[in-house]
């Protein structure tokens, strides 16, 4: 499979392109093979789902164990991917605005409110939700409460889950609130899922990483399953792999290389009829 490159930062205005959502261009700039992607296949709608700590290389390691996603990627596209932050507030307010985070200011969920309260208006701070719910689309969020009240006033339908110790039904509820916002046929729903990046503090070892892999896999192909056809899907992590000491013991060079850069990787992909 042929790998790509772009940055998280581009996801944003790739969305804005396709969708036709009107948007001040921010510093990202449109995938051009995104764009020739989605114009052959007429991709109308879009879901983001941010896989939390997806780094491209522990892409590569657990696609074995994600059969949904590594299906889904064969009818798409796979890209390397540069993300601007090594922690998750500031690389999740880089994918939904397009800025990078010395251009947003989000460091965490806090700060949105701050930088707000100085310009509520500030487009470095809009996500491409809300510039799609500004232009009259249906549009729904499924992400960690604090995070998901951020968006009230800004955009109509969003669902919050309560932080858990137990990832793995945190994970499952966002799934099933997914599925529920999916009904209402938006144009755009975003979805953060965290199972991945909390196994890969707690785990020791890879065989624990790859359960968890496994079932964040049957999580998106959940959503996949539910998403009507004609649905392009960009999913991608956040950063890379926190704890990297314990996770590159005996890695390849390349992949000491993808981590320190912190490429993340983007799966974009139409769903459509067989
Ligand atoms: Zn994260």
């Amino acid at each position: 499979m042929k790998i790509l490159e772009c940055s998280t930062i581009d996801i944003a205005p790739t969305i804005s392109r396709l969708l036709k959502i009107p948007m001040i261009p921010p510093a990202g700039r449109p995938i051009q093979e995104v764009e020739i992607y989605a114009k052959e296949r007429g991709c109308k709608k879009a879901v983001i789902i941010v896989v939390d700590s997806l780094g491209f290389s522990l892409y590569k390691y657990l696609s074995s164990s994600m059969k949904n996603l590594s299906e889904i990627a064969e009818k798409g596209l796979l890209f390397r991917c540069k993300s601007p932050a090594t922690i998750t507030s500031p690389a999740i307010a880089s994918i939904f605005t397009g800025y990078l985070p010395e251009e947003h200011h989000i460091y965490s969920t806090a700060d949105i409110y701050i930088e707000r309260a100085k310009d509520s208006e500030n487009p470095r701070l809009k996500s491409i939700m809300e510039w799609a719910y500004r232009a009259g689309m249906k549009v729904s969020a499924v992400i960690e409460s604090e995070g998901a009240e951020s968006f009230r006033g800004r955009i109509k339908d969003f669902y919050g889950v309560l932080d858990s110790k137990d990832i793995l039904d945190y994970d499952l509820q966002i799934t099933n609130y997914s599925v529920r916002a999916l009904k209402e046929k938006p144009d755009i729903l975003a979805v953060h899922l965290r199972a991945l990046d909390r196994f890969s503090h707690r785990a020791e070892s890879w065989e624990e990483l790859k359960k968890a892999a496994k079932i964040v896999d049957e999580n998106l192909g959940e959503i996949y399953q539910n998403a009507e056809f004609g649905t392009i899907f960009f999913i991608c992590g956040d950063h890379a792999i926190h704890g990297g000491k314990k996770w590159l013991k005996g890695a390849e060079a390349e992949d000491i290389r993808n981590h320190r850069q912190n490429l993340v990787a983007l799966i974009v992909a139409c769903k459509q009829e067989a």
